[in-house]
């Protein structure tokens, strides 16, 4: 299991800073999460402002 960001992410980048793992990190149009890396903490999905990151 991990997170997944959705296409609704706007790449605000407000998730990176905030993923204790540092499994963020910016793709082609939106940031994506390393799933072998996610510890499924769920901060990014706190953090974001448009509910992007989902649990898969
Ligand atoms: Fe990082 Fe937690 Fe989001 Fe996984 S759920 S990407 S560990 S902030
Ligand atoms: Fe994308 Fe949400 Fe992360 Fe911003 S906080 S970069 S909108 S997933």
């Amino acid at each position: 299991m991990a997170y997944k960001i959705s296409d609704e992410c706007i790449s605000c980048g407000a998730c990176e800073a905030g993923c204790p793992v540092n499994a963020i990190s910016e793709g082609d149009g939106k940031y994506v999460i390393d799933a072998d890396t996610c510890i499924d903490c769920g901060a990014c999905a706190d953090a974001c402002p448009v509910g992007a990151p989902q649990a898969e």
